[in-house]
């Protein structure tokens, strides 16, 4: 196997070649850190630390050559820049934490870590993690001297979606076999359909929160991006777990290995179709892709069954309420004293306070900040943040009775392709596009999106799969066994 294309593989397949000595993780490590910076710029890295990952490297060869690499063995990933490192820096893309070391590395790292994986750097993302083109980051990637939005490989002129659009564009531009991402309301989804590549966020709590820059703590979730579900499926079943001590919202729900069961049949799946993913607002493409990948099911042996999820438009106005009500919360600890930026002049201690805060957020974070005080806020707190928790669990319930009727819910994961870089200046257009992901995400249900086609411009079209609590391995099943029969996530950009 020559090096140049090293970058072709699955993990799956790399993960093989490492452990039957075909290549060594240093070589492995040296290819991908070579592409991060042949293709810098799509602004995918925000840091990388060569010694680090060349280090990490050698110990992984070493375990590997005593027969003691884990999985994972040397396989190298990126995560993103939300989740804390020790030997790299965190900034979670905002201005108010650059140059921020962490003393420890989060669990999900950890975890992947004692999997054997290599780091080959941080992931670019929307500052804070609020956004959804990747257009919010406040930090300058690898080779800039500036913030720039992250770019779609698949065409520069695009958006890779977001918050994780530095993972979804480093998978597809195969910089990386394999990135972690987080969602809170579709961040791991969206960016994973825009790109062209799979991603799945777990149900609420099976992945540690521990040492992952909160947002939305009752919505955060951590999860992998990279081609295929077969490869997904390895990174999860270490990603996931209780961390019962660390995260009071981890749940006592032990791992799994979620690469037992992709090959089983999907004979007899029943796949719910909710009419709402497809009405006013979804573009032909996407409509187009997705009804054909729906067709392929149908032939690949499952049932689509139509269901209802009437509450899917109030998705949005429930979930910027309490999202931005939990973030203004969470980052009132970004207040110059125990993290990152200070102001340098200041009057007195509230001035302190206000000038740090003012030239440490960015503008969409401030907003969020805003309309989180306002909502929590005595008067109006009923009127908004109680009413909106109410049809939370309305939401919840829906799906509920929906899986009374199928196993699985499809539909698209975004309402069209990606769209051009500045072509949605107006926040609130942003917000609407979140409509497909948002209602699982408020359920705390799993999710999955997959290339499904192309769509206007060859532009990637994701399908997404909800499963209900716990069914994570359903969901990769019904993926792999989709992408055995079609080969969308093979393609790969061109000049890539
Ligand atoms: N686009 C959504 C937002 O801006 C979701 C972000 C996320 O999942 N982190 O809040």
């Amino acid at each position: 196997m020559s090096n140049t294309e090293l970058h072709h593989l699955g993990v799956a397949e790399l993960a093989t070649q490492l452990r039957n000595k075909q290549v060594s993780a240093v070589e492995a490590a040296q290819h991908f850190l070579a592409r991060a910076k042949q293709h810098q710029n799509l602004g995918a890295f925000v840091s990388l630390n060569e010694d680090a990952t060349l280090a990490q490297a050698k110990a992984a060869d070493a375990l590997i050559a005593a027969g003691k690499g884990g999985k994972l063995a040397g396989v190298p990933i990126a995560h993103k820049d939300i989740f804390v490192t020790k030997d790299f820096p965190t900034t979670a893309a905002s201005k108010m934490l650059e140059g921020y070391r962490s003393p420890f590395d989060a669990t999900v790292v950890t975890k992947l870590a004692d999997a054997g994986v290599v780091t080959l750097g941080k992931l670019n993302c929307d500052e804070f993690a609020m956004g959804g083109a990747n257009e919010n980051s406040a930090i300058a990637p690898v080779g800039f001297d500036a913030a720039q939005p992250v770019r779609n490989p698949w065409n520069t002129e695009r958006v890779p979606g977001g918050s994780s659009g530095g993972s979804a564009a480093a998978v597809a531009a195969g910089l990386a076999p394999a990135v972690t991402g987080t969602d809170t309301g579709g961040s791991i989804r969206q960016p994973a359909s825009f790109c062209g590549i799979t991603g799945i966020k777990p149900t609420y709590g099976r992945a540690s929160r521990y040492g992952m820059i909160a947002f939305a703590s009752s919505l955060d979730q951590a999860g992998p991006m990279a081609r295929s579900a077969e490869d997904c499926a390895l990174l999860l079943s270490e990603m996931c777990g209780p961390d019962l001590d660390r995260d009071s919202t981890s749940l006592d729900h032990p791992a799994e290995d979620f690469s037992a069961k992709l090959n089983d049949s999907i004979e007899g799946l029943r796949i719910g179709v909710p009419a709402e993913f497809f009405g006013e607002g979804l573009s032909a493409d996407v409509r187009a892709a997705v009804d054909a990948a729906l067709k392929e099911y149908e032939k690949l042996g499952a049932k689509l069954v139509p269901v209802t999820l009437p509450r899917t438009e109030l998705s949005v106005p429930v979930y910027y309420i309490l999202a931005p009500a939990e973030a203004s919360s969470n980052l009132s600890r970004f207040d110059g004293v125990k993290f990152g930026h200070r102001a340098k002049d200041y009057a007195d201690l509230n001035d302190m306070y206000k000038q740090t805060r003012a030239q440490g957020f960015g503008d969409e974070v401030k907003r969020r900040i805003m309309i989180g005080a306002y909502v929590l806020s005595e008067g109006y707190y009923d009127a908004y943040y109680l009413q909106a928790q109410k049809i939370r669990r309305m939401i919840a319930d829906d799906f509920q009775a929906a899986f009374k009727d199928c196993d699985v819910i499809a539909g698209p994961a975004a309402p069209t392709t990606a769209w051009a870089i500045g072509a949605k200046a107006d926040p609130v257009s942003n917000y609407l596009a979140d409509i497909y992901t948002l209602p699982a995400s408020l359920a705390g249900l799993p999710g999955l999106s997959l290339p499904a086609g192309f769509g206007e411009g060859h532009m990637p079209v994701g399908l997404q799969l909800i499963g209900n609590y716990f069914g994570e391995a359903k969901l990769l099943n019904a993926a792999h066994r989709f992408q055995q029969a079609t080969d969308f996530h093979l393609q790969r950009p061109a000049g890539i």
